[in-house]
């Protein structure tokens, strides 16, 4: 195994305000947020046809939540083929796809980036809520499981 990761200059778009940035980013991390509206950016071309950096499959993060121990104990991964195994052992996955209600094409979970979040949504990611508010959306989001 061994998926390799490449660190490329990358130009972004706003789909919400038009801001453009371009940004160093790997291929397999979260689109950065708009600095104004805080909306995810949109990826617009490719900048270069080569990677700067390729690195392998190496890595040192400790879980607490979805791949930790069975129980809830955090778990240590040094590989990253070895956590995506264990995702794929338990059915996880590690994007966001977007799963419609039962007759319709919307989900309030996932937003169009043609047009942006429906009246009424927050548009913030996870990591800009409160405490508070993070408790809320997690309840929210078991609540529509
Ligand atoms: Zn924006």
């Amino acid at each position: 195994m061994g998926a390799r990761h490449t660190y490329r200059e990358v130009a972004w778009a706003c789909g919400i305000c038009g801001h453009r940035a371009r940004v160093w980013t790997w291929d397999h991390q979260y689109p950065p947020d708009c600095p104004s509206c805080l909306f995810p950016l949109t990826k617009v071309l490719p900048a270069a046809d080569r990677a700067a950096t390729v690195i392998g499959d190496a890595c040192d993060v400790v879980v607490e939540h979805g791949l930790c121990w069975p129980g809830g104990a955090p778990r240590r991964y040094t590989s990253k083929s070895e956590m995506a195994r264990e995702a794929w052992k338990r059915g996880l996955t590690n994007y966001v796809r977007h799963v419609p209600l039962p007759g319709t094409d919307r989900s309030p979970h996932t937003v169009s980036w043609d047009t942006g979040p429906a009246p009424g949504a927050d548009p913030r990611p996870m990591a800009w809520l409160s405490p508070e508010e993070q408790a809320a959306r997690a309840a929210q989001w078991h609540r529509d499981e």
